[in-house]
């Protein structure tokens, strides 16, 4: 074995091997394997096999799409059979709120180039002939599904890696890790030391313990999951005959199952809602290639459904019953990446759908590794989407959730429950006691919206506007016309300190930098020229900085942060989490409202738009910032959490004479959309530059170099080649909620990010990206909304105050 190479990958699951074939497709060679058993001794070996290209996270979808194109390829590189069997699959709605899903499903993948279509039960049985036709409505068809050998597979994967260079070790256990002054990584395995230059977990089952060995708690847990192979089913060899094709794959909703055919026969999986976890404190290391007992009562109501929806299997013997493990993240998609805090050491662990998933996540993996860059957007699958709240009982709580609505609907305006209230700031229960609805936001809980008295606070979940429509009317109005105030804890909020800090931050945002008790507004890009930051930040004094950002960027932002700090020390950069925390007024009688609460000169003129100031308010002592997400006059104050009950009683009574409101999140982004301000994961990601965003006055391009600047300005010169609108459209009873496609002339242009009803101004908006050639003011255009294509017209400034005079007045 060798005693040195440039990357150990650990684990020889469909993902690790994955990983190893990608990077030796970039040119690294020094790769090397440590498997402690054979190739897919964890989940791999048990796996039914089935892939699909869907996702609920497009750019997952898109990797998803990836995989399952590579297969080819890895058969002729490799001289390994992958056992390939493609055949349609079929999503089968039973209720109206699957099928307008479905309908969704299909719009959303228009714009990624997806095949898929709506078909009638009728055509559906062409496909799978067993269907009961009146337990279904419609269904979803995708030419491009199909299962495989997960063994032949994996080993495809291995010997095209080995072909390519890397080298694979066998019974090979690695039992600990230890980091070298360097950043290098000595292996202790079994077999004796390796020193590598980067380590990759790959572990599966046993993710978590190799996290444990560099001192992290993956958010990562493996449930049970039983399929089951019926006995040769005679109507399946009369299809295979009449048709000459294999049964399509299927999914059935209402029984939580999905189905493909297998040998003359089926198998049939099932998501169950008592889903058990398993091994969820220490995977044991003596588990190889075993099953777990099957317990069919566990799946017995999903079975009962089944059987009903497809008659032809009730009778079918049961051929055998697999009851394996495998690992899933909180939300179901894979951790992928560098940890924040670890030199050199990656993550590509919790695959849940190893062989829909396996190939993007090596192909992103070693982009990164090689490249330091992803390629694409990654966000829905990046391991700094989860924070330290992401403990192993949080975990717990929302894999078991997860696993359970599988094959659920999760509506746009559904919250789910498990594992809350996890973070929560010190005016929780007095919200809650005013009828807020509240929602998950990252891990913390946040005011959506307020149920008026007498009302259950709670939504009623729809793809339609629902019973928050009114009340979110109401908070607008209110921030509009007098003032409101909202809870803003749940921004990410750094301090930037010491000698080096101006320049630091000079050359990592696009912007200059603010003078004393002023803010700025700036991306931040990364080397490509893309988004990956969007922040405001304020001076407080000569090598003293404050910076707001994404909440749930983070430890994204965090682990940039600490690879681009100076060697020297010079600059110190504190993530402030919840030592500060805030609250947010806004509207036109918001500086009366501050006024009465403290003794400084708040007029426009001696504080004004964009200044920042220690102030004491409502004998609090607090940093107030001129700037609100609303558009209208605001500001924001921020203080110790000790002190924010204090303060909102501060503002409440204050604001009392002026008919203050509590507003919630769901207002202040329908209120920002009025103003047409972008938001962070939404309208600026890391597949934008800032000049397709809009974001052209805060890139300087005449200060010295910031990283993307090179890049920025081919993008100037080059022109972009898509750019971000603003549309109102001609909605019915429901709004856009992100990742719909943009129709003109009949043709798939573009994409929504984001919208919602502009209370206010009385119009259904949305923003999105179109090609910047099709940008005109008449240009008619058609945003397609649960299967619909509804009008739309571009807006060429915001509806609401274009010169933006009431942030100023
Ligand atoms: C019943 C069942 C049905 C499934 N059906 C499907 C399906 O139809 N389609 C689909 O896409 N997915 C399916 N899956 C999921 C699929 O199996 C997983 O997504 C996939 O196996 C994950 O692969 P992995 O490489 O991440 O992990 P694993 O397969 O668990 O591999 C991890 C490897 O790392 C090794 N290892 C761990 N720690 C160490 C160490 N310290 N030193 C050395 N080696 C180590 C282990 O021995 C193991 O071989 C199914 C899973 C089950 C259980």
């Amino acid at each position: 074995m060798k005693t040195s190479a440039q990357v150990v990958v650990i684990g020889g699951g469909v993902v690790g091997c994955s990983a190893l074939y990608h990077l030796t497709k970039k040119g690294w060679t020094d790769v090397l394997l440590l498997e402690r058993d054979q190739l897919t001794s964890g989940s791999t070996w048990h796996a039914a096999g089935g892939f699909h290209t869907l996702n609920g996270d497009p750019n997952v979808a898109m990797l998803q799409s990836y995989t399952v194109n590579l297969y080819k390829e890895l058969e002729e590189k490799s001289g390994q059979s992958c056992g390939m069997h493609k055949s349609p699959g079929i999503m089968l709605a039973d209720t109206p709120e699957r099928m307008e899903f479905l309908k969704m499903t299909v719009a959303r993948g228009r714009y990624l180039g997806m095949e898929t279509e709506i078909i009638s039960v009728a055509e559906a049985k062409n496909y799978f002939p067993f269907i009961e036709d009146r337990y279904f409505i419609g269904a979803l068809l995708d030419p491009n599904e199909g299962h495989l050998d997960p063994s032949g597979t994996t080993y495809a994967y291995a010997k095209a890696a080995k072909l390519a260079g890397a080298q694979i070790e066998i019974q090979t256990m690695v039992e600990g890790l230890e980091q070298r002054t360097d950043g290098s990584w000595t292996v202790r395995t079994n077999k004796g030391d390796i020193h590598a230059e980067h380590v990759v977990n790959c572990g599966g089952l046993w993710a978590r313990e190799v996290g444990r060995m560099v001192g992290i708690e993956l958010p990562v847990l493996a449930m049970e999951h039983m399929y089951l192979v019926t006995d040769d089913i005679p109507e399946v060899t009369a299809f295979n005959k009449a048709t000459g094709k294999e049964i399509g794959h299927v999914i059935d909703f209402g029984a939580e199952s999905y189905l493909r055919q297998e040998g003359k026969g089926m198998v049939l999986g099932v998501y169950e809602q008592a889903g058990v976890p398993w091994s969820t404190r220490t995977t044991p290391w003596s588990f190889g290639q075993e099953l777990l007992q099957p317990d069919l009562d566990r799946i017995a109501p999903s079975l009962e459904i089944a059987f009903k929806h497809f008659p032809a299997l009730e009778n079918a013997g049961i051929k055998r019953v697999i009851n394996g493990p495998f690992t899933f993240a909180p939300d179901g998609n894979p951790l992928v990446g560098p940890v924040q805090g670890l030199r050199n050491f990656w993550c590509a662990c919790g695959v849940m759908a190893g062989f829909s998933q396996g190939g993007g996540v090596g192909l992103a993996l070693s982009n990164w590794m090689v490249d330091g860059d992803p390629g694409f957007d990654i966000w829905g699958m990046d391991v700094a989407r989860y924070g330290s709240w992401a403990t192993r009982d949080y975990t717990q709580a929302k894999v078991r959730e997860n696993y359970s609505r599988r094959f659920r609907i999760r509506f746009p305006n559904e919250e789910l429950p498990a594992a809350r209230p996890q973070q929560t700031t010190p005016l929780y229960d007095a919200m809650r006691a005013q009828g807020a609805v509240m929602g998950d936001s990252w891990g913390m809980e946040t005011p959506l919206w307020f149920a008026p008295p007498g009302e259950k606070a709670e939504d009623v979940v729809s793809f339609h506007r629902s019973n928050d429509f009114g009340p979110i009317g109401a908070e607008c109005r209110a921030v509009r016309e007098a003032v409101g105030v909202t809870e803003i804890a749940n921004f990410a909020k750094y301090r930037i300190r010491g000698a080096g800090a101006e320049a630091w931050l000079l050359g990592m945002m696009t912007n200059t930098m603010p003078k004393d008790g002023r803010l700025i507004l700036t991306p931040m890009l990364n080397p490509q020229g893309k988004l990956i930051g969007d922040f405001t930040i304020a001076r407080l004094a000569e090598g003293d900085y404050m910076m707001w950002g994404s909440s749930q960027a983070q430890v994204y932002h965090m682990r940039w942060f600490e690879q681009h700090l100076p060697a020297d020390g010079s600059v110190q950069i504190e993530a402030l989490g919840m030592k500060l925390i805030g609250l947010s007024i806004a509207g036109p009688k918001a500086r009366e409202v501050l006024a009465a609460m403290t003794d400084d000169d708040v007029s426009n003129a001696a504080f004004k738009f964009m200044d920042c100031r220690h102030m004491t308010i409502g004998n609090v002592p607090a940093l107030v910032n001129r700037i609100t997400y609303t558009g209208d006059l605001g500001y924001e104050i921020w203080v110790a959490p000790e002190y924010q009950y204090r303060l909102y009683q501060a503002i409440m009574a204050a604001g009392q004479p002026h008919g203050i409101r509590n507003f919630g999140m769901r207002a202040l982004l329908c209120l920002r959309l009025e103003k047409h301000f972008g938001t962070w994961y939404r309208e600026f990601r890391p597949i934008y530059g800032p000049f397709e965003a809009g974001l052209d006055r805060f890139v300087k391009l005449d200060k010295p170099d910031f990283i993307g600047k090179v890049a920025a300005l081919k993008e100037r010169a080059d022109g972009p080649k898509r750019t971000r609108v603003f549309l109102e459209v001609d909605a019915l009873d429901a709004d856009v909620m992100g990742d719909e496609p943009i129709w003109v002339d009949g043709q798939v242009v573009g994409w929504v990010t984001s919208g919602g009803y502009g209370h206010f101004v009385q119009q259904s908006l949305a923003q999105g990206y179109i090609p910047t050639a099709l940008v005109r003011p008449d240009l008619r255009l058609e945003v397609e909304i649960l299967g619909e294509r509804r009008p739309a017209r571009l807006q060429m400034s915001p509806p609401l105050d274009p010169d933006a005079l009431r942030m100023r007045m």
